[in-house]
């Protein structure tokens, strides 16, 4: 009976990554797509068209790396030991979502005073960004401000998104993150928010947010920083290389 209860439960998380999967897979197509349709457009500059084509080939490429990382292993690995410039990354993350907060006449302003480094899975990082960002702006459908700030002190770095949207009941913040649990009917998956804690977890990240309906919600990611003083090159060369399942 023991068995039989373990190999039930291990069918689960495989059913449950199935769908994660499809849904990491999924964020990049749709975004490809968009700047398909953008290049599609008449009279666009040769240097729009430049930048759409080398986002749409990261995205691919970005999509072909998560069926290579989870469909040929059985279990996902996430990599500790790659150095992330966190300003960058959002940056990228920004710049990817930007139409859709276009779409939705929302406004992103960012407050980076300075640098912040962090390790982690520059990919599933990546995924994080883009998760929390995309449920932002899908709360502000009729427009507002998404304000995305950088903290840090000697110890810790925080990641703050803030927006002026619908905001989430208790029930509603109670079942964040649980898979398939989604308020947007047949255009939700449940699926992100999962996505983002468990890649947070593996990075030794917290989060917390707070949330009030018909305001906005506030999330802050809190990770361990790294020395912004040491040379960028310096420090890619200090990493050693570890992994974590998720
Ligand atoms: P999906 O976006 O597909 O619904 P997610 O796992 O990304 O699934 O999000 C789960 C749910 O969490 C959403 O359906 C929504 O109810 C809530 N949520 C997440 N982020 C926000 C936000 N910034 N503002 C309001 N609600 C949010
Ligand atoms: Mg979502």
């Amino acid at each position: 009976l023991r068995h039989q209860l373990l190999h039930t439960k291990r069918l689960e998380a495989v059913e449950q990554m199935g769908a994660a999967i499809s849904h990491e897979i999924r964020n990049p197509l749709t975004a490809a797509i968009g700047f398909v349709q953008l290049l599609q457009m008449e009279n666009i500059s040769k240097e729009n068209r430049v930048q759409y084509l080398s986002i749409i080939k990261k995205e691919l490429k970005s999509a072909e790396r998560v069926i290579q990382d989870y469909l040929t292993f059985s279990q996902p690995e996430i990599r500790l030991s790659e150095t992330l410039f966190v300003h960058e990354e959002l940056q990228q993350a920004i710049q990817l979502l930007q139409p859709t907060a276009n779409r939705n006449s929302v406004q992103i302003v960012t407050i980076f005073l300075n640098d912040i480094i962090i390790k982690g899975d520059r990919q599933k990082f990546h995924q994080c960004l883009v998760n929390i960002m995309k449920n932002a702006i899908e709360a502000m459908p009729s427009g507002g401000v998404l304000t995305v700030e950088l903290e840090s002190n000697p110890t810790n770095v925080s990641i703050l998104f803030s927006d002026t949207g619908a905001g989430m009941t208790s029930e509603q913040l109670e079942h964040l993150g649980e898979p398939y649990y989604s308020t947007k009917g047949t255009r939700g998956t449940g699926l992100g928010m999962m996505v983002v804690y468990s890649i947070v977890r593996a990075m030794n990240g917290t989060i917390h947010v707070e949330s009030e309906v018909g305001v906005g919600t506030t999330f802050k990611f809190t990770f361990i920083s790294l020395p912004t003083t040491l040379d960028k090159k310096e420090i890619i060369e200090e990493t050693e290389k570890s992994f974590v399942m998720i």
